[in-house]
């Protein structure tokens, strides 16, 4: 029999990563054979356990914090998105040997909003938060023909440079919190990790249009403070990023078997 498959999730922290049970859920449903472990690796680590991984016949790689930018240095040939976004976090050994990189995260955070009704077209997006996730969505949504993208950041000269990388494919723009007060939004995008800590970014009261959707990429076992703002400001949805963590397994699936698994009962099996 030949060895089975290898995947593996890598960051650090990686303890309560729960991509391997997305993977071994989406591996069940499909028939697919394939192993998918976590491991704690550190950024001074990465490139010599991503050697290994790869040398002992390792098939594929997510990478997550603090990896995304290492990743995408370490790839040999990177898609399109991947390359705008300058972040990883799906890495496939090709046939040729070659690393492919690619970024799933933008494509599972525009499914999972399609899959919870939430209309991007004409829609004026804010998102507070100018890091690695912030980069790896701008360029989905903007080919989902939003009006605008107002990029908001603590660091506020970030928020402008990453605006600048990205304002040719689109309407972007960057700014401190304070600037966006008398602004109002019809999507609101938490990409801070302020709900990691517990946080809220320090967002002024009625950003928040009329039927407005709300959504957090952060998670967790219960409502983040940003899902909480959301209900508080009255948003038609308050959403977190559990639906996008398997929309982007899902994609990354794809690129490693062909097989798209079916998202929607891991999702619920994983809020239950
Ligand atoms: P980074 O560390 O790259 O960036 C963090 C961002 O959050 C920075 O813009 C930082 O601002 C800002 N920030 C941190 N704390 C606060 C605070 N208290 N108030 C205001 N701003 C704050 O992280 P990532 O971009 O990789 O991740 C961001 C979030 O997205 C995390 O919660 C992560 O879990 C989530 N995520 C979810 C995914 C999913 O599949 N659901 C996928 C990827 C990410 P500054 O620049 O000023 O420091």
């Amino acid at each position: 029999m030949p060895p089975i498959d290898t995947y593996a999730v890598f960051g650090s922290p990686i303890k309560h990563s729960k991509s391997p049970v997305i993977h071994s859920m989406f591996a069940e449903q499909t028939g697919q054979q394939m192993q998918y472990d976590k491991q704690d690796v550190p950024a001074e680590q990465f490139k010599a356990a991503i050697s290994q991984f790869f040398a002992q016949g390792g098939r594929g790689v997510n990478c997550t914090v603090p990896l995304k930018e290492l990743a995408f240095q370490r790839a040999d040939t990177l898609t399109p998105r991947a390359q705008k976004s300058k972040a990883v976090n799906t890495l496939a050994m090709q046939s040729d040997g070659l690393l492919l990189g690619d970024n799933t995260d933008g494509v599972g955070l525009v499914t999972d909003l399609k899959n919870n009704n939430v209309t991007l077209s004409g829609k004026k997006v804010l998102i507070p938060g100018a890091g690695g996730a912030s980069r790896g969505i701008l360029l989905p949504l903007q080919a989902e023909n939003v009006t605008s993208i107002t990029i908001a950041n603590r660091t506020v000269n970030k928020a402008e440079r990453l605006a600048d990388e990205f304002k040719a494919s689109g309407s972007t723009s960057g700014c401190g919190f304070n600037d966006l007060n008398d602004q109002q939004f019809n999507i609101i995008l938490n990409a801070t990790s302020a709900s990691l800590s517990g946080d809220l970014p320090p967002l002024p009261p009625h950003l928040l249009a009329n039927d407005g959707v709300c959504y957090d990429l952060a998670y967790g076992n219960e409502d983040t403070p940003f899902v909480t703002w959301g209900y508080q400001q009255n948003a038609q949805k308050s959403l977190d990023g559990l639906g996008m963590l398997v929309e982007q397994a899902a994609a990354a699936f794809f690129i490693w078997r062909g097989v798209q698994p079916d998202t929607a009962p891991v999702i619920t099996a994983l809020k239950s």
